[in-house]
């Protein structure tokens, strides 16, 4: 399947928690997302991994995505190697994406910088003719996707752009709440988290308020880039006042 953004995240629920507004603003744009996620959050201190698969699965109807697939790395432990950067690789080569969209670089949870490089090292690899990689017992073809943008997560990072999500942001928040074992929870069974509090959801609101404030709208995400990013038309900037 051929789609236009493949968005990486290395537990189930970066992705909704770091661009989902944007996924969904893209998809009602037209374009074609899917969502992989590298392992399966078996290291979280609530719920299982099993919650965790059916919560995902909740939140990519939310999101309305094309596709979601889960590598099964290990949690914690995967690494940036050869056989784990060939798994990514196998992944965009079978999504052709034209943008990737991945953790950030640095963040409270190790496995989000290490993800993040780990992605775009496979990113680029997959451009090359002679970086092997098979599906389905068949060999694939070379694929580079032209960008790879790091969602901001957790700490706050400086963002090279912004993305506005405010008609999508009600909706962000429908798919972050999917993941019932891990958020917005008051269920003290288990440990309460860092994140498991609705104390959390303040924090969500606070960042993508701050970011839509910067370039003149209610709510943004915001992303990194170490490509710089090439503009044909000043018509794609918003030109709110600020
Ligand atoms: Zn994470």
């Amino acid at each position: 399947m051929k789609t236009d953004i493949l968005a990486f995240g290395v537990h189930p629920d970066d992705v909704e928690l770091g661009c989902s507004g944007t996924l969904i603003a893209a998809i009602a744009q037209g374009k074609k997302v899917a969502v992989i996620d590298l392992t399966k959050g078996e290291l979280g201190t609530r719920g299982t991994a099993e919650t965790r698969k059916a919560e995902a699965t909740q939140a990519a109807k939310a999101m309305g995505v094309h596709a979601r697939e889960n590598l099964e790395m290990a949690d914690g432990f995967f690494m940036n190697d050869e056989a784990h950067v060939k798994k990514v690789i196998t992944v965009i080569r079978k999504y052709k994406p034209e943008i990737v969209l991945c953790n950030a670089p640095e963040d409270r949870h190790p496995d989000h910088g290490r993800s993040s490089k780990l992605v775009s090292d496979a990113a680029f690899l997959s451009g090359l003719r002679k970086v092997e990689t098979t599906y389905n017992g068949s060999m694939q073809e070379h694929w580079r996707p032209h960008y790879v943008f790091h969602y901001i997560q957790d700490r706050y990072l400086k963002p090279d752009f912004l993305f506005d999500i405010s008609d999508y942001y009600e909706q962000k928040i429908k798919t972050i709440l999917c993941y019932t074992t891990q958020f917005n929870s008051t269920d003290n069974s288990e440990p309460q988290t860092y994140i498991s509090t609705p104390d959390f959801l303040d924090v969500i609101k606070a960042r993508a308020l701050m970011f839509g404030k910067r370039i003149g709208v209610k709510y943004a995400e915001g992303y990194l880039t170490t490509k710089m990013i090439g503009v044909k038309s000043f018509d794609a900037f918003i030109q709110n006042v600020t």
